[in-house]
């Protein structure tokens, strides 16, 4: 691609490569590769283990600290099922809306952060502009600290991080942080008429799903801190979405499984949510393991990503403002990468181009207004960088 390529032919590229994350999203990363490579810009790859997808980080401009890390992800969600009245993967642009899978969440900031990289590789930046582009987001959050890591070792360390996923080009500072659990709580058959002497994987899954409720009640009654004030709901929720088991109505039940996962408020951590939910499991093996040793209940830990935390005078939610002019206090209900930044010592916002109600939907689409104000933003970013 040229020189002058607008940002809208760059996400018409990103948009071509069905980067769904349980596919390899190498073709993309090949293109990204060459297209800054074309401009001068030296980029890395991190591999998957499974060798079928990338993280690709690159860095323009003095090699010093203090620089600027923009940074999105290149997978999008599954089309399956869903009804799309344009080609998912060809962008096309209708009443001046760009519809695409990805265009909003998020290739519409990745083609933004590659035409910043390029263009900042022609200035006298004063300080650096990276970037971090990441696979397996939709599924988890996990994969890029792989990423975040070796940018830390290999890079000048940046000072704000900017993570483009959809916020109307408002200044995000917090989420809520995630932790999952696969339960299996495995009883002992037998007939029902002899109930004390079986171990029913229901009724003991029942007791830890009551613990969930409880602690939903409890934190429901408390007063809400400072931090988790701006959210709705403003407390930490335990939520059991799939279960099953048994085999008969006069059998006490062999096995249950169920899915459980909590949100939680900055300020608390996944630790210390996961100890708990860990004893209360334990002390129900106990119980049911004075009836039959061969019960239990094995939790398989799913993801866990860690809240993203409003900071107090942090350097990237002063450049988004000034960037943005926003000066709104805003949190959302999504999770995203910026908090695996953010853990690790950078200074973090979310900050991007489009709506979060058109992510993952059919004909989901990026208005030309929302590209437009993003272009502008990363006008005013590069302006800032040569300051
Ligand atoms: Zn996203």
């Amino acid at each position: 691609m040229e020189d002058n390529s607008s940002v809208r032919e760059i996400l018409a590229k990103l948009v071509s490569f069905p980067t769904v994350s349980r596919d390899t999203n190498l073709p993309l990363v090949e293109w990204v590769e060459a297209y800054l490579s074309q401009h001068g810009i030296r980029s890395e790859r991190i591999m998957s283990p499974c060798g079928t997808k990338a993280h690709l980080y690159a860095q323009t401009g003095p090699e010093i600290d203090g620089g600027v890390i923009l940074s999105g992800h290149t997978d999008v969600v599954p089309v399956d099922g869903q009804a799309w009245t344009t080609d998912p993967w060809t962008l096309t642009e209708r009443d001046g809306k760009l519809y695409g899978r990805g265009s909003c969440d998020m290739k519409g900031f990745d083609a933004l952060a590659l035409m910043a990289m390029v263009r900042a590789a022609k200035l006298p930046l004063k300080r650096p502009l990276q970037l971090a582009l990441s696979f397996d987001e939709e599924v988890g959050c996990v994969a890029v600290v792989d990423l975040v890591e070796t940018m830390l070792g290999a890079l000048p360390r940046a000072r704000e991080v900017i993570v483009g996923e959809p916020t109307m080009m408002r200044v995000v500072t917090g989420h809520k942080g995630g932790l999952a659990y696969k339960v299996h709580v495995r009883g002992f058959e037998v007939h029902s008429s002899l109930l004390p002497y079986g171990v029913s994987a229901i009724m003991q899954a029942a007791k830890l799903i009551d613990w969930a409720n409880q602690r939903n009640a409890e934190n429901a009654a408390r007063q809400p801190s400072e931090l988790a004030a701006p959210f709705d709901p403003p407390f930490t929720t335990l939520h059991v979405g799939t279960i099953e088991g048994g085999t008969a109505h006069n059998i006490t039940a062999k096995d249950c499984r169920f899915f459980i996962e909590f949100r939680f408020v900055p300020g608390e951590s996944p630790q210390d949510w996961a100890n708990a939910f860990e004893a209360k499991a334990a002390e129900l093996t106990t119980e049911m393991q004075k009836i039959h040793p061969d019960s239990g209940i094995d939790l398989e830990r799913g993801f866990a990503l860690p809240a993203l935390t409003p900071e107090t005078d942090g350097p990237a939610e002063t450049l988004a403002r000034r960037l943005t002019g926003d000066n709104g206090r805003h949190v959302v209900s999504y999770g995203t990468e910026g908090s695996q930044f953010q853990v690790r010592g950078y200074s973090t916002v979310i900050c991007g181009p489009g709506d979060i109600a058109q992510a993952h939907q059919p004909d989901e689409f990026l208005s030309l207004e929302q590209l437009a104000a993003g272009e502008a933003f990363i006008d005013r970013l590069l302006d800032a960088l040569c300051a």
